[in-house]
């Protein structure tokens, strides 16, 4: 039996973090047993769906680097045959009008709470012999009303529900279009989903799902629950604890391979290892290891992540995800070294690639104005015969490369007596505006002898100009 799982966002907002790592599940699980791994777009809800989300959503997918065998495919497309289900389910039997008011089924519920009982739709339409005039009805599904369901759930075991307890559904509105509920059935039932791997927001809906898989004759598929995300508050994980949107976290920096290692390891572990490469993921990953509890979202460990990865990851790899922090500033990349070459001097030294975009900017833009602080401290009269006889070494060096920059920058300490430091902190200020770089040989072999004498001559005239 081929394994096949699937992701089934409604898009009524971006791809969340919760969602997210709902996806990974589902596709690790089929990546790992060789299985199918289907994209589902639950856009029925026409109100709150919106075009916007499900870019977003795809956006994010391929962002995460999540791909998908089979999809998207979109509910929207595919009322005739929720259409066609539903109107079997009303031959079989198994389906049938309702036409309660909603003061009706309010009045219902009145009763059944003064009765202290469950609030529930007690089925008084199942009886119906004949179609009330005037009222556009509904469908509901005619739950069985004695047994239980059991729903054995591959991360919190047999979850019973008794049928008692589980009203007759509705899987048409009164427009006749269909319910989550349905929809949901017969697109699993249609894709074949061997596996329905999603939020345990949804296990209460499972024991009525189970029920129409069997009222239809097909096989329910396995399921398995997933605990939700907490904030660092204890609180269900949303837009009140900050960014929860996958994208953001590319916008902040971060690298897709992190932001999943992240996501892996909430709620899921596998000994005490906790970097994992996507291949080692497929490889160790079991949904049936996955907790029972919650997890909470814990910023400072994916940060944590997100360096290591940008420490060991190839520099090629790093420089194609930096290439659209680039973009984003609007820098002209012909002007400087490549973005391998940027990755690589900052590898050692950046937590994000917002940290790496933004302070190696000065590599393609001339720097427009020093931080004051610095300028003080280092572009004055003391440090101005350093740069200029700095201006003069450079200017002669043969080979333009960190070792004889070194060797120069050296000298100039040893003749002036003073610390390198005190010849390097100028140059830093006179080339990135600040006191911050890695290592300067490297930096001025990198920015390149035109630019670096460049930027030198204008922090001496400046220095000059304040008198
Ligand atoms: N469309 C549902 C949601 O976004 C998921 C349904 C499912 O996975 O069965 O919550």
């Amino acid at each position: 039996m081929t394994i096949r799982t699937r992701f089934a966002p409604s898009p009524t907002g971006y791809l969340h973090v919760g969602g997210a790592r709902t996806a990974l599940f589902s596709w690790l699980y089929a990546r790992k047993h060789g299985g199918r791994f289907v994209l589902r777009i639950e856009d029925t809800d026409l109100e709150r769906s919106t075009d916007e989300s499900v870019q977003a959503i795809l956006d994010g997918m391929s962002w995460l680097g999540l791909d998908y065998d089979e999809g998207p495919f979109y509910q929207t497309q595919r009322f005739d045959r929720y259409k066609e289900i539903i109107q079997q389910l009303m031959d079989q039997g198994d389906a049938y009008y309702c036409y309660c008011s909603k003061d009706e089924l309010e009045d219902m519920r009145e009763k059944q709470r003064a009765n202290k009982e469950k609030p529930r739709y007690d089925g008084r339409c199942r009886h119906l012999t004949a179609p009330k005039p005037g009222i556009d009805p509904v469908i509901r599904f005619k739950n069985p009303t004695s047994g239980s369901v059991v729903v054995k759930d591959m991360i919190r075991g047999d979850v019973e529900f008794k049928n008692a307890e589980l009203d007759d559904l509705i899987i048409a509105r009164p427009d006749g279009t269909p319910t989550y509920n349905l929809t949901v059935v017969v697109d699993d039932m249609d894709m074949q989903m061997t596996h329905v791997i999603r939020g345990d927001d949804h296990l209460n809906n499972s024991p009525r799902q189970i029920n129409i898989f069997n009222a239809l004759g097909a096989e329910p598929p396995k399921f398995a629950h997933v605990p939700m995300i907490l904030g660092d508050d204890g609180a269900r994980l949303s837009k009140r604890h900050g960014a929860v949107g996958v994208m953001s976290y590319r916008d902040q920096g971060y690298l897709p391979e992190a932001l999943l290692n992240y996501l892996v390891r909430l709620g899921w572990s596998h000994g005490d290892q906790e970097v994992f490469s996507i291949q080692e993921m497929i490889e160790f990953f079991d949904i049936e290891d996955v907790n029972r509890a919650a997890s909470s979202f814990n910023t400072e460990k994916l940060l944590w992540l997100n360096q290591q990865y940008i420490k060991n990851s190839p520099a090629s790899h790093i420089a194609k995800h930096l290439a659209w922090h680039m973009e984003q500033r609007s820098v002209d990349l012909s002007a400087g070294p490549t973005l391998e070459q940027i990755a690589e001097l900052y590898q050692e030294r950046a937590k994000t690639l917002v940290e790496m975009a933004d302070s190696s900017i000065f590599f393609y833009e001339k720097v427009s104005s020093y931080d004051e602080k610095a300028a003080k401290k280092n572009l004055n009269q003391t440090s101005l015969p350093l740069l200029q006889d700095m201006k003069t070494r450079l200017s002669q060096i043969t080979d333009w490369l960190a070792e004889p920059i070194h060797t120069e920058i050296k000298v100039c300490a040893e003749k002036h007596e003073v610390g390198m430091g005190k010849v390097a902190q100028p140059i830093r200020v006179a080339i990135t505006g600040n006191t911050v770089s890695p290592s300067l040989d490297v930096t001025l072999e990198l920015l390149g002898r035109e630019r670096t004498l460049e930027a030198i001559g204008l922090a001496i005239d400046w220095i000059i100009n304040q008198g």
